[in-house]
């Protein structure tokens, strides 16, 4: 049959916290072709809980890779012109699993869970003067439950299996990147055990200066370091895809993976943010706000994290990024939707908000896993307050989609404090970003112009760029003049700055009330 002839297509798995997809992008022009998606099921075992099946995970993967490909020949797309696939992930969501069997040990620990707030407390506790800062020259992190040592400590106390595996040399640590890309290079038959420097750098064993694992920050958590993955750049060949030859995926078999990044990271490399002072802010599950800060780490003294933004490629310098992260943000919809009902579908809630325009008075601080920038207090929790009788369920709504733009407000606060230079305008992306109502609210709550690309996918499309671009492959090119020019909208702030300080002001009193709701 009649073949279209493209350039060189580079593909993207895309792990994220509420589903995963796999996208195929032109090389010559980023233009996504073709692509498929699967929510993941998430499981709440018990209050703060937050797991997920690491089969299923690794499941959906291959269901994407599978329906991808049928579109793809559908397409008249030959699959042989993938030559390189990127992996990209929810960042910090914590795995042990057994090398001998290939089999999970425990379901993974999502970042958002709390079951480890006790023990986040205690080390606090313990450290010089119950300084939650206690590691950050090393690790550009605030103790907290939200990174990987103190979930895989868990694991260990708490897990038998884990337990013994750990103790008779059976046991493998990754985070999600890690977990995929070993199963996908074989797996117990010789799959490759390894995580970039992005992921690393969010499980607080990590010395972002060195660029390695730090054995004096694994004897603090008790981790023995033979468990833990080899660290390597973003952008190298890791290892090639092994895949069943009986399906259409199966033509993938022997493709490079040769491009690894955290979900913010590859958003940042996808809204090519190369440039010192460059910034994205995503909104997905939570929403987080990386501002490029070069070569050097930047330490922040209000509340934002240190955090590695990419090193694309071996012999490349690594480049960071601070970092504020809201914890709550698309995971309020899915409450709404899942918890109380008044919402069949996220698309619903946009509609149900603009038929108010207001939110009455009323303001909603999400604060399901405690706070996180600029506050970072696990113990706050959620509350909705200036109720009246006349408030129903589209204030609510608007509320809600107030908290999430309240929340990137406080970290671009945070971030203009900390580099002296404001920001002039965002650029943003993510799943909510289709919501416009919730893009005006934005600029209006910042008094600065939201600029959205056209193509939603930057955090596939970042990882596909590493990929593309690792040595070996060499079929995209990071040189900003050869990028091809994204087409974006812009959405300009409409009210006037006073009204937007008056609602910003009692959004703060909210907060401070979530913060202190038990005394
Ligand atoms: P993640 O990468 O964390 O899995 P995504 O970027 O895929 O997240 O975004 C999914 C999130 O966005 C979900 O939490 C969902 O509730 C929310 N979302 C999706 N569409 C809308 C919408 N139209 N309005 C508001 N929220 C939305």
């Amino acid at each position: 049959s009649h073949r279209i002839t493209f350039g060189p297509l580079v593909a993207a798995i895309d792990q994220g916290t509420s589903s995963t997809r796999f996208l195929v992008f032109n090389s010559k022009t980023a233009e996504l072709l073709s692509h498929h998606q699967v929510e993941i099921k998430q499981s709440f075992p018990k209050e703060g809980w937050v797991e997920e099946d690491p089969k299923e995970i690794l499941q959906s993967v291959y269901e994407c890779m599978e329906r991808t490909c049928e579109k793809l020949t559908q397409l008249n797309i030959d699959i042989s012109n993938i030559k390189a696939i990127g992996v990209t992930n929810q960042r910090e969501t914590t795995l042990v699993w057994d090398k001998e069997t290939g089999e999970p040990l425990y379901n993974a620990i999502v970042w958002l869970d709390l079951r480890t707030q006790s023990t986040v407390e205690s080390l606090i506790n313990k450290t010089p003067g119950r300084n939650k800062n206690h590691l950050k020259h090393k690790t550009g992190l605030p103790i907290s439950t939200y990174f990987s040592a103190v979930k895989l400590r868990w694991l260990m106390d708490n897990v038998d299996e884990v337990h013994e595996a750990v103790v008779s040399h059976r046991a493998m640590f990754g985070t999600v990147d890690a977990w995929l890309i070993w199963c996908l290079t074989g797996g117990k038959s010789g799959g490759v055990h390894c995580t970039d420097v992005t992921n690393a750098s969010r499980t607080m064993l990590f010395n972002i200066h060195t660029m390695n694992w730090d054995p004096e920050l694994c004897k603090y958590f008790g981790i023995p370091m033979e468990i833990l993955p080899s660290v390597r750049s973003s952008s190298e060949i890791y290892g090639l895809m092994k895949i069943c030859s009986s399906r259409k995926s199966g033509a993938l078999s022997g493709i490079p993976i040769s491009g690894c990044l955290g979900d913010q990271s590859a958003a940042l490399v996808g809204q090519m943010c190369f440039q010192d002072g460059q910034a994205k802010n995503t909104y997905g599950t939570g929403c987080f706000l990386l501002r490029n800060t070069g070569a050097k780490p930047v330490m922040s003294d209000h509340g934002l994290l240190t955090t590695v933004a990419y090193k694309l490629g071996r012999d490349k310098p690594a480049c960071y990024a601070l970092e504020g992260s809201v914890a709550i943000a698309g995971a309020v919809v899915r409450w709404l939707k899942d918890n109380l009902g008044i919402i069949g579908s996220s698309e619903e809630l946009e509609k149900l908000a603009a038929s108010v325009g207001t939110s009455y008075g009323c303001y909603f601080v999400p604060a399901f896993s405690g706070l996180y920038a600029p506050y970072w207090e696990p113990s706050a929790r959620g509350i909705i307050c200036g109720l009246t009788q006349f408030t129903n369920r589209s204030h609510l709504a608007f509320a809600a989609l107030e908290a999430v733009c309240f929340q990137t407000r406080e970290i671009l606060d945070a971030m203009n404090q900390d580099s002296g230079i404001p920001l002039t305008q965002l650029q943003v992306d993510g799943g909510m970003t289709s919501n416009r109502l919730l893009m005006q609210l934005q600029a209006d709550i910042l008094c600065i112009p939201v600029v959205k690309p056209s193509m939603p996918e930057t955090t596939a499309l970042g990882a596909a760029m590493a990929a593309g671009a690792a040595e070996g492959v060499s079929v995209w090119s990071l040189n900003p003049e050869d990028l091809s020019e994204v087409t974006s909208e812009k959405f300009e702030p409409q009210i006037n700055p006073e009204e937007s300080e008056f609602r910003y002001a009692r959004w703060k009193k909210a907060v401070e009330k979530s913060k202190n709701w038990e005394t």
